[in-house]
């Protein structure tokens, strides 16, 4: 059964194409977990050149995507799927993470994705527009990459292709970084994997990732752990972290 279906309005379809074709994203099309179409906007221009672009009004660098291929565009995906929630790509947009990843995942309706170019979209396209989304605080070329990894974080969880349990662990899910993994052999050049994690004991096991996510997330993100409720236990294992850092640093000295 098809979960989500994506309608991806852009200039660039061809750059879909190695993503449609890959991994798990390729794995999900073709098992009819997700769907995903393409709309090209340059179908929707007025003209024989087949040009969408034009001029700012008032001056300024660079070209702006005319609104109208794009709100026919918009019209066009939506006539094949009315409750669809459209989402323009843009730097001015709500942050994308991984909760709002989920809750997307969990909600009933399709999305339409609208990729901008050039300098940007005609401002009266935004009357068709539900929300704008970010991928950071960064200016790229297109809406394109940032479509991809709205469609992949989507779609990683959704899909049965991914043992169903293995994404409740990722980082930010839980508000933790993930623990670190290891895969065979044992040794590698001159580095072991812990030995607790071939001891066969679950519980140890699933105390130790923890216990290592907490020490992940508290070097690489501390600002993460504000907002995680730690227990007494996990405000245990960190300042013996902490005492244990200290120690290597005085013998450093
Ligand atoms: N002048 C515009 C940026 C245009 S960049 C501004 O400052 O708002 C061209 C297109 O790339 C945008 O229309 C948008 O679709 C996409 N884009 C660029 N950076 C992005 C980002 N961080 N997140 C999502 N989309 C982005």
């Amino acid at each position: 059964m098809i979960k989500k279906t994506f309608t991806i309005i852009t200039l660039f379809p061809n750059a879909f194409n190695n993503f449609l074709e890959t991994s798990i994203i390729k794995k999900a099309i073709n098992k009819n977990q997700i769907k995903i179409t393409m709309v090209d906007i340059r179908k929707f221009a007025d003209n024989i050149h087949q040009q969408v672009d034009d001029y700012p009004y008032g001056g300024g660098p660079g070209m702006v995507l005319q609104a109208l291929p794009v709100i026919n565009a918009i019209l066009s995906a939506k006539k094949d799927d009315p409750t669809a929630k459209v989402i323009l790509l843009s730097p001015q947009g709500q942050p994308w993470m991984q909760q709002l990843a989920y809750s997307y995942s969990q909600a009933t309706h399709n999305y339409i994705l609208v990729c901008g170019h050039y300098e940007g979209i005609d401002a009266r396209v935004m009357a068709y527009i539900d929300q704008e989304i970010s991928i950071g605080d960064y200016v790229l070329t297109g809406g394109e990459l940032p479509a991809m990894v709205i469609i992949d974080s989507i779609s990683r969880l959704l899909l049965d292709v991914i043992k169903s349990a293995s994404h409740l662990n990722d980082s930010f899910s839980n508000a933790l970084l993930d623990y670190p993994t290891y895969t065979r052999p044992v040794t590698v050049l001159n580095q072991q994997v812990p030995e607790i994690l071939i001891s066969g004991h679950h519980q140890k096991i699933t105390q130790y990732r923890h216990e290592q996510a907490l020490i992940n997330t508290y070097q690489k993100r501390p600002d993460l752990l504000k907002k995680y409720p730690l227990s007494e236990n996990d405000k245990v294992i960190i300042k013996q972290y902490q005492k244990l850092r200290q120690q290597i640093k005085r013998k450093g000295n």
